[in-house]
């Protein structure tokens, strides 16, 4: 296959701490021999197992962005055995303009693996961590939030695998992030997800869903935070002494997202009235939101009610909705307050 057109600024096998970028070609109106500049920082000291930290997939997600530029600018080389490739803004044009998609392709860069060495530029993108980021990584971390459009309770998830072993190997590490909520999840098009990408290279995969609506908390930012250094103990490139400054006892509640059933789609485009909050229990039948005609008074909303019981784990975002938007997704309760370790 043809070579991708991005080059490292930085040497990945290289020791020591190294602020760079991946640079890929863009010839534009405003840049002739222009250059896309996706910063990055690797961190190498030793031999041990290479973790890979993304944010920004989608560029309207943001405690990725904000916890890995944190991380970037604080993670001594001495506290590091192995190596911790650091890229918080991945789709860095869907990033900048504030969007989930690419303005300058409509590239959703979760959609788009395993990618083109001469495709768009988010294809682009996509191809060179399929090909030379993935290869390199044991361990894969990707933050995820709900963006502009949907938000979360706050938890770390992995897929179910085909691979039993892998799968218990991601749950361990889903446990170790350590988010309020840990998630089996259920995707409804997981064709072009990043997540499978590094699913089928044999990878130790956690994403998370973190927050949403656009932008992120205090709280949402902590998580990631804390999130970070326990995942990096866990893959055993810090010490655990670094994971454990909360002195909080943390726990996780173990969710599961076993059928179709989890989701609600709206059929209709209105004013959207959420009648549970996230985190709230819900029973099968419950009215989940009533989306009310916003072209006439004095008609009845239409009501949308849980096909099953659980836990509200995400709901529609901005106050309006259309048809084929996700309403609201229900998770069953597995497991509650599961001990996080130290
Ligand atoms: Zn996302």
């Amino acid at each position: 296959m043809r070579a991708s057109p991005i080059t490292p600024t930085v040497d990945f096998d290289a020791e020591g701490v190294q602020h760079g970028f991946l640079k890929l070609p863009y010839s534009r109106d405003d840049s002739a021999w222009g250059a896309i500049m996706i910063p990055l920082t690797v961190i190498g000291r030793g031999d041990g197992p290479t973790v890979l930290l993304t944010g920004g997939n989608h560029g309207d997600e943001y405690e990725g962005p904000i916890a890995l530029a944190k991380l970037a600018a604080s993670l001594d080389a001495a506290e590091v055995t192995g190596r911790v490739i650091i890229v918080p803004y991945m789709n860095y044009p869907a990033f900048r303009a504030g969007c989930r998609t690419s303005p300058i392709d409509a590239g959703n860069l979760n959609r788009s693996f395993p990618g083109r060495p001469d495709g768009t530029v988010t294809e682009k993108i996509a191809d060179y961590f399929q090909r030379h980021l993935l290869e390199r990584a044991d361990y894969v971390l990707d933050i995820h939030a709900g963006g502009r459009t949907l938000d979360f309770v706050p938890f770390a998830a992995i897929h179910v695998l085909p691979d039993g072993e892998q799968q218990a190997r991601c749950e361990r590490a889903m446990r170790a992030f350590g988010a309020p909520y840990s998630m089996r999840m259920l995707e409804l098009d997981s064709v072009g997800l990043f997540d499978s990408a590094v699913e089928e290279a044999g990878k130790v995969f956690v994403s998370t869903e973190l927050g949403g609506g656009g932008s992120a908390t205090a709280a949402s930012v902590a998580i990631a935070d804390r999130g970070l250094r326990g995942f990096l103990a866990h893959a055993g490139v810090i010490e655990r002494t670094h994971a454990a400054h909360d002195p909080e006892r943390r726990t996780t509640t173990l969710l599961d997202m076993p059928d179709g059933r989890c989701y609600t789609t709206s059929e209709h485009r209105g004013l959207l009235e959420m009648c549970r909050d996230l985190g709230e229990r819900v029973e099968a039948g419950d009215v989940l939101a009533r989306v009310h005609d916003i072209e006439r008074t004095g008609t009845r909303p239409v009501e949308y009610v849980a096909q099953c019981g659980g836990l509200l784990a995400a709901r529609h975002f901005p106050g309006l909705v259309q048809a084929g938007d996700t309403v609201a997704v229900v998770a069953q309760v597995v497991e509650r307050n599961l001990p996080v370790p130290a």
